[in-house]
């Protein structure tokens, strides 16, 4: 029996990955305008920096993560996501130091242990920001303008940018209080994880997806009605930006986050056309992240989105990598070395060239050059080869001519632009 991958974790083919890598080079193209560097750090961990840094009682650390014990008996976690290895890097190169601005961005693979299901998996994939050591509301402005601007270059349509704020230490404990005191009242109408979760995170309550606990938690108290001043300002402020900037925007007051480090601006990017996955991006300020895993009293605001998510809202896109320029048929055993050197030649002077690899008929060869959409097919068979030529087939209206091997690269060079002149007119 053959052996097949583990339930969750997905290949990404070609014909798929395609659209990955354009989201990868849209990612590192607007957010190298915004000055943010690329970073990448390992994707396991001391277990310990997750518990602390994303929190005892969340989801992720209560039930998803991948926690196995190495060889050398230290607990190891595949990381379920990137902030607190980027935090943890941060401080242990003291890159502080050097800067006290670090704008800085990830992309890879994320591990949790959850029920796979569409756009929900095992194995799945981030692209992600962290700017450190900014309060200035205008960087929170600056990271949701940047990741309005990404959804817009995507061109992904039907996407609404969701806003709110946690407050802070100083703020919401008094809050928490009266989330407390109302949910307490209507414990009985919620759901066997809310009501664990009461005790140990109440704020999650509101986070949960089962319809009976959204419901019962309709005309909750809502952090916003609670901001201490500073927080206030600061929410005022950031909005106040974003207008300037026209980002469009809504203000949505239940939002919490499932990770504890969140503080003041948080905020999710949500899709209408993904069921329950509806969150293909999502982040926020972690003002204590920074000071709390050991390093300098800092500030922190970061998002991350979720690239199986885009994938699958891009999915009829068609994106395909570009075919050949050229397609070498070649007949009999001379004539096929010779093209074997001249697609070497021809690849290190930068264009696409395939071949035939298995001797067959010219017919199969030209049915090859026809699947690999190539537009043009270079013919050469033995007498050819003596005379130093080869037929120039132009796939596009079957005409051929014949054209000296020396020179070849400047002749479908010429060829092309040709043609491309030609698409552009059609
Ligand atoms: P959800 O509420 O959907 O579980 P989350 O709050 O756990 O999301 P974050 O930890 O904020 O998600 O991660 C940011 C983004 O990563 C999400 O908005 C989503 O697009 C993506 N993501 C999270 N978990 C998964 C997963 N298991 N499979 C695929 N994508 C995911
Ligand atoms: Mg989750």
């Amino acid at each position: 029996m053959s052996i097949t991958g583990i339930k969750g974790m997905n290949d990404i083919l070609p014909g798929e990955v395609e659209t990955w890598q354009f989201l990868e080079s849209t990612a590192r193209r607007v957010f190298a305008l915004h000055g943010f560097s690329e970073i990448r750090v390992p994707v396991v961990e001391k277990t310990e920096l997750f518990q602390r840094s994303i929190g005892e009682t969340t989801d992720i650390v209560e039930k998803e993560m991948y926690t196995f014990v190495d060889k050398g008996g230290t607990s190891l976690t595949l990381r379920p996501e990137g902030t607190a290895s980027v935090m943890r890097a941060f401080i242990e190169h003291k890159m502080h130091a050097a800067d006290p601005v670090a704008k800085l961005y990830y992309l890879g693979p994320m591990f949790r242990y959850e029920r796979p299901q569409k756009g929900r998996y095992r194995q799945f994939h981030q692209i992600g920001v962290e700017a450190v050591g900014v309060d200035d509301p205008r960087i929170d402005a600056q990271i949701l303008a940047m990741l309005s601007q990404f959804f817009d270059e995507i061109d992904l349509g039907e996407v609404e940018l969701q806003i709110n704020s946690l407050g802070c230490p100083e703020c919401r404990p008094a809050y928490r209080r009266q989330l407390v005191a109302f949910l307490e009242a209507r414990l009985g109408d919620l759901c066997d994880d809310c009501r664990r979760r009461f005790t140990s995170n109440p704020l999650r309550v509101l986070d949960c997806k089962a319809a009976g606990c959204r419901e019962a938690t309709l005309d909750a108290p809502a952090m916003l009605d609670h901001l201490c001043g500073g927080c206030e300002q600061h929410f005022a402020a950031t909005r106040a930006y974003l207008d300037d900037l026209g980002t469009p925007y809504a203000v949505n007051r239940r939002m919490v986050r499932g990770l504890d480090y969140y503080t003041r601006t948080t905020f999710e990017m949500l899709t209408a056309n993904l069921g329950a996955q509806n969150a293909v991006a999502a982040g926020g300020r972690y003002d204590g992240l920074v000071r709390e895993l050991g390093g300098p009293a800092l500030p922190g605001i970061g998002f991350a989105m979720g690239v199986e998510r885009l994938a699958l809202l891009m999915g009829d896109k068609d994106r395909i990598s570009p075919p050949p320029a050229l397609f070498i048929a070649a007949l009999g055993e001379a004539a096929q070395r010779r093209a074997f050197v001249l697609m070497h030649q021809l690849q290190r002077q930068g264009l696409r060239v395939e071949i035939d690899y298995q001797g067959r008929s010219l017919k199969a060869q030209m049915r090859r050059a026809d699947k690999l959409a190539a537009p043009l097919v270079l013919i050469i068979g033995e007498n050819e080869l003596a005379q130093g030529v080869g037929q120039l087939r132009l796939m596009a209206d079957s005409s051929q001519r014949e054209i000296a091997l020396e020179g070849l690269h400047e002749a479908v060079v010429a060829e092309l632009t040709k043609l491309s002149g030609a698409g552009q007119g059609a």
